[in-house]
């Protein structure tokens, strides 16, 4: 038998399946989808079966190694999956593989040093001889830990032939496991046996009563014994000895759940959840793939209807995927899945380690749970019989990966929902206006909900025009308006949420004299403030330096720091309002794990008045005495040279405004804006969805942009910007030539960050309607340069959808 093998290498050459001989131990075992090690020349890779066939062509073939997982990890629809993503996104199938797996089953590979020549290495290479004395090698990493002053003549020794260095493969996984102990008798014959081996200790025997009292058979962990018997270590090893009892290590899962959920039963739906719910249910039940949009203001239960439609699914001995964007992956939304179907819910996301996830993806995996809620690549969840796909928050740029394999989990979720026959639910307050224009034309099925369940109406909005404030003196960030409206707020101990849309709105640093601005000398853009070490950093390359005090141009003392950062608002605040208590959440201060966690939970136990965060506060929170939601600086977004950046910047005003008075209290917002007349705050403040939907596609469909138009976006990258954009040009002829002339072909231009890390970019950007070519094309110019990626220092990037035009 054959295998035909997929090897861990990502590159040109090695994207093909390459023969391996199966041995004949390993005949009965092998399977499509499983990893096995294999060797690739004179070193050993992991590798995924993906076929088995009788006969080969190739003359000689090498055998497998050894097989890697007792069972495959990837099923045969995650197979096919692969073949599909790097067809659609242009990457290795190896890349796809890896993508779906979690990283902690990702192989390592070590460096191992061996000796091949003896003779020689006691003869010309002495001083080596005492870390070779034994035969089995060693790993170049601890040589270079330990024996820094040695790596040279090893270097040498290499390139003699005395030496050889052989890789070898980590498969080590990060499994937990418990020493336990486990009786090799019960009751009565149990002590029997103790007492037939004297039966003295009385240590030994307080364990053997305590097996015997609680009539347990099973295994228990070493230390819970040791705790509850009040003994040592010895006295169990002593009953092991004897064999009364056997140990081993036993698999067991990390919890990442610190607390228990209250459970929650269904509730009774309104009229308008209902009627979304029925379709979906139909679709389950009759195994149909459609995919649903529902459109449903923040508030409107959406999340119930995820929740009763996952019932169904389970009642059906199916199983279900909910993606959500990782910033909304909150404790309370895990909870409210938690609380509906306990046990059965495993958890995907980046706040877990890699063994966390890991032990999440194999409960999966063997079937011990049969609902996932994660962020992006949990939509590769390896359940085999899957009911229904959810995704909340459908418009989150999130969705989309922006490294290879460049994948949106919408197109995922849709490929896996036609192969199982089941709906794919998008859910949104503010959907993608490409989701929306295929709902309107019939693609996917659109619901609406349009109340809040508890019929509280949406909060009023007012928007303050800055320049106003400002040609009124006031030259702080916050306008009167607002600070008077927090003021109340503390005076009637309630609170208030301030968001800072930092996105944009970074803090540079400029010369009032001679308008310079500080910028990376590797990348074409400014760098940032970072007050607390009082250095300016650069966000793409990490360059630094210490901020200056004198303009570097013009030696002026005036160079000041542009812009707000929350750290900035939030010292504004104190000065203004020093009674306040203030949370401030950003990446800053929640680096440590689980600390988003614990400003959220200590807002909500009321210990600030006020939360002042980023983009990451924006969502899914849901606190009782919030009131007051102000947006700082709304338009920061809308001069980003990206096409969707009204459209984010609708999203997330809509996102922000429904955080307030969604309980008893009524609420308000404040918007601050430099543009109050601009559509995208109007309407937001209006909370009209569907008039923005229709003025945004009429941008979009004067400027030629998506939903109209599909795009591909090349992007090209060297050290020297003649070379980058020699071959852009010649990209962009080839594509002239290939494609047909309703293609619309721009560039090469340089991107609005020309140079990162010293390297010059250009980019091209084809929008189109119907290219069946373009994949083809796109994939032959990704060869024809292969030879040039190592050898010249090129790169090329294909993102066919791209989400970040910069
Ligand atoms: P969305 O996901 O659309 O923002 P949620 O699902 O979070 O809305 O619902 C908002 C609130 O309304 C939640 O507290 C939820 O428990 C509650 N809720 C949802 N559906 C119902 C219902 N049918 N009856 C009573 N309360 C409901
Ligand atoms: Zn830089
Ligand atoms: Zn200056």
């Amino acid at each position: 038998m054959i295998a035909e093998v997929i090897v861990d290498l990502a590159l040109n050459q090695t994207d093909k399946p390459f023969d391996y001989a199966i041995p004949k131990a390993l005949e009965s075992v092998v399977e499509r989808g499983l990893r096995v090690v294999v060797p690739f020349g004179p070193r050993k890779l992991i590798g995924f079966i993906i076929a088995l066939k009788a006969t080969t062509d190739v003359e000689k073939i090498k055998p497998i190694d050894s097989i890697v997982d007792d069972s495959p990890v990837l099923t045969e629809e995650l197979l096919k999956m692969g073949k599909w993503l790097a067809r659609q996104t242009l990457c290795y199938e190896i890349s796809a593989y890896q993508a779906m797996l979690p990283a902690a089953m990702k192989a390592n590979y070590k460096k191992i040093i061996h000796v091949k020549d003896d003779k020689k290495l006691k003869t010309q290479f002495s001083e080596l001889a005492f870390l070779f004395s034994t035969d089995k090698g060693v790993e170049w990493a601890r040589l270079q830990k330990e024996h820094p002053e040695c790596l040279k003549a090893i270097k040498t020794a290499i390139q003699a032939d005395v030496l050889i260095e052989k890789q070898q493969v980590d498969q080590k996984q990060a499994i937990k496991t418990v020493k336990v102990m486990e009786p090799l008798y019960t009751g009565e014959e149990l002590a029997k046996q103790f007492n037939l081996l004297g039966g003295q200790a009385k240590k030994q025997y307080a364990v053997v009563k305590y097996f015997i009292d609680h009539e347990i058979s099973a295994a228990l962990p070493l230390t819970e014994l040791m705790a509850t018997c009040q003994v040592s270590r010895a006295t169990l090893q002593s009953l092991i000895e004897k064999k009364l009892f056997r140990s081993y290590d036993k698999e067991v899962y990390r919890d990442p759940f610190k607390q228990v959920s209250q459970p929650t039963s269904p509730l009774q739906l309104t009229e308008e959840q209902q009627r979304t719910l029925d379709p979906i249910l139909q679709d389950v039940n009759e195994k149909r793939h459609r995919v649903h949009l529902v459109h449903g203001v923040t508030g409107s239960g959406k999340t119930e209807i995820y929740l009763q439609s996952i019932q169904q699914v389970l009642e059906q001995g199916k199983e279900a995927i909910v993606l959500v964007p990782e910033i909304s992956l909150t404790p309370q939304m895990v909870e409210r899945f938690r609380g509906r179907f306990g046990g059965e819910v495993a958890v995907l996301h980046s706040g877990l380690n890699r063994g966390e996830k890991h032990d999440e993806w194999r409960k999966i995996h063997r079937g011990e749970v049969r609902v996932v809620v994660g962020a992006r690549s949990a939509v590769f969840a390896p359940f085999k019989n899957l009911g229904i796909i959810i995704i909340d928050e459908e418009h989150e740029t999130s969705y989309k990966q922006e490294e290879s394999p460049r994948y949106h989990a919408r197109e995922v979720a849709i490929f896996r929902g036609e192969f199982h026959h089941c709906p794919v639910i998008l859910g949104s307050a503010t959907p993608s206006l490409e989701s929306y224009a295929r709902a309107q034309k019939g693609v996917y099925q659109l619901a609406t909900l349009s109340e809040r369940v508890n019929q509280k109406p949406m909060p009023p909005v007012t928007i303050v025009d800055m320049r106003e404030e400002l040609r009124e003196g006031n030259r702080s960030m916050f306008s009167r308006e607002l600070m008077e409206k927090l003021q109340e707020r503390l005076d009637r101990g309630e609170q208030s949420v301030l968001f800072l849309n930092r996105r944009g709105y970074s803090t540079f640093i400029m010369c009032r004299d001679c308008g310079h601005v500080v910028t990376c000398p590797h990348c074409d853009i400014s760098l940032t403030f970072h007050r607390k070490q009082n250095k300016v950093k650069c966000h793409y390359c990490g360059y630094e330096e210490v901020a200056p005090t004198l303009c570097p141009s013009c030696g002026s003392e005036h160079i000041r720091f542009f812009g707000s950062g929350t750290q900035k608002v939030e010292e504004a605040l104190t000065t203004l309002l020093p009674e306040a208590r203030v949370i401030r959440m950003d990446v800053d201060t929640t680096r440590k794990k689980g600390a988003h966690e614990q400003f959220l939970r200590a807002f909500g136990r009321g210990e600030a008045d006020i939360l002042l965060g980023t983009q990451m506060i924006a969502k899914g929170l849901d606190f009782e005495k919030v009131t007051l939601v102000g947006v700082l600086a709304a338009d920061a977004m809308l001069h980003l040279p990206d096409f969707r950046s009204t459209e984010k910047t609708f999203q997330l005003l809509t996102q922000v405004g429904g955080r307030a008075g969604r309980h008893k209290l009524d609420g308000e917002v404040v918007i601050q804006s430099y543009m109050p007349d601009h559509y995208a705050v109007t309407l937001a403040s209006e909370h009209d969805y569907l008039q923005f939907y229709q003025k945004e596609m009429f941008s979009r469909k004067r400027h030629n942009y998506p939903p109209f138009y599909y795009l591909s976006l090349v992007t090209v990258t060297h050290e020297s910007f003649a070379k980058a954009s020699d071959v852009a040009t010649k990209i962009v002829s080839l594509l002239k030539r290939e494609l047909s002339n309703q293609a619309i072909l721009l560039g090469p231009v340089a991107p609005p960050i020309a140079r990162i890390k010293d390297r010059y970019r250009c980019q091209c950007m084809i929008k189109y309607k119907n290219e069946p070519q373009l994949n083809r094309v796109l994939k032959e110019v990704l060869d024809h340069y292969q030879h040039a990626f190592s050898k010249e220092g090129l790169s090329i990037t294909v993102d066919i959808d791209p989400y970040i035009l910069m």
